[in-house]
C-alpha cells in the first residue's frame, strides 16, 4: 500500500476532525487533530469550528515547531501532538478532545481502572490520568507523554483525554471507547464503585484481542 498524500492526510483530518463532533466527542472549538508528516506533522488550526475547517486550513508543522508564514496557527496544543511523534515511532496520529466523561474524571483526578475488558483498548488494564500542567505548555507535552508510555490514552488532569495511535482511524475509535469507558466508571461511582477485574482477567483480554487482530 502506498503513502497516503498530503492531500489526503489533509482531507482525512477534516473528517476525523467533524466526525468527533458528530459523535459528541467535542463542542464548540475545543480538540485537536494531527497526523505525522513528513519532517514534522499535520495538525488542526487554533480556533476553527469543525464544520469550518477546511482542507487548507490544516496546518503543516515542521518538528522545530515552524510553520509557513501563510498557514494559519496551529492549535495551541501542538507541542502535545509533536512531542508524541518524537517519542513514539509507533504513533502516527493523535486526537484529543474535552469529551464530558473523560473530563468529568479527569476533573475529579480519577484515572479509569480495570472495571470493564474494553479499558484495554487504551493498551493497558487502566487508563492513566496525566498530572495538570497548563494548556500549550512543553510541561503539559511531556507529562501526556510520560502517561501515554506504553499505551494508546490517557486522561489529562482537569482538561480532557488524548490518544495516540497508529492511524487516525484507530485513534478516533479508541478515543469514542475512553469516552464510554468513562461514563460507565462515572454510572458506576454513584451506584457504590465498580467491582474490578484482576491482573490475570485482564491478562486473558489482551490474550484475546491480539486473537481477534486488534491492534491494542
Ligand atoms: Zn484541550
Amino acid at each position: 500500500m502506498s503513502e497516503p498524500t498530503e492531500a489526503e492526510l489533509r482531507a482525512e483530518i477534516v473528517r476525523v476532525t467533524r466526525a468527533m463532533a458528530e459523535r459528541g466527542l467535542n463542542r464548540g472549538t475545543s480538540g485537536n487533530v494531527s497526523v505525522r508528516f513528513a519532517t514534522g506533522m499535520l495538525v488542526t488550526p487554533s480556533g476553527v469550528a469543525p464544520d469550518k475547517l477546511t482542507v487548507d486550513g490544516v496546518v503543516f508543522v515542521d518538528m522545530d515547531g515552524a510553520v509557513s508564514a501563510d498557514a494559519s496557527r496551529p492549535s495551541s496544543e501542538w507541542r502535545m501532538h509533536m512531542g508524541l511523534y518524537a517519542r513514539r515511532p509507533d504513533v502516527n496520529a493523535v486526537v484529543h478532545c474535552h469529551s464530558r466523561h473523560a473530563t468529568i474524571l479527569a476533573c475529579a483526578g480519577k484515572p479509569i481502572p480495570a472495571m470493564h475488558y474494553m479499558v484495554a483498548v487504551g493498551g493497558k488494564s487502566f487508563v492513566p490520568l496525566a498530572p495538570y500542567s497548563t494548556f500549550g505548555t512543553d510541561a503539559l507535552a511531556r507529562n501526556v507523554a510520560e502517561a501515554l508510555e506504553g499505551g494508546y490514552a490517557c486522561l489529562m488532569a482537569n482538561h480532557g483525554q488524548i490518544v495516540a495511535a497508529a492511524n487516525l482511524d484507530r485513534a478516533l475509535v479508541i478515543a469514542e471507547e475512553v469516552e464510554e469507558q468513562a461514563a460507565v466508571y462515572w454510572g458506576t461511582l454513584a451506584i457504590g464503585g465498580p467491582k474490578l477485574l484482576d491482573a490475570d482477567q485482564m491478562g486473558e483480554v489482551f490474550v484475546q484481542f491480539k486473537g481477534y487482530g486488534q491492534a491494542i
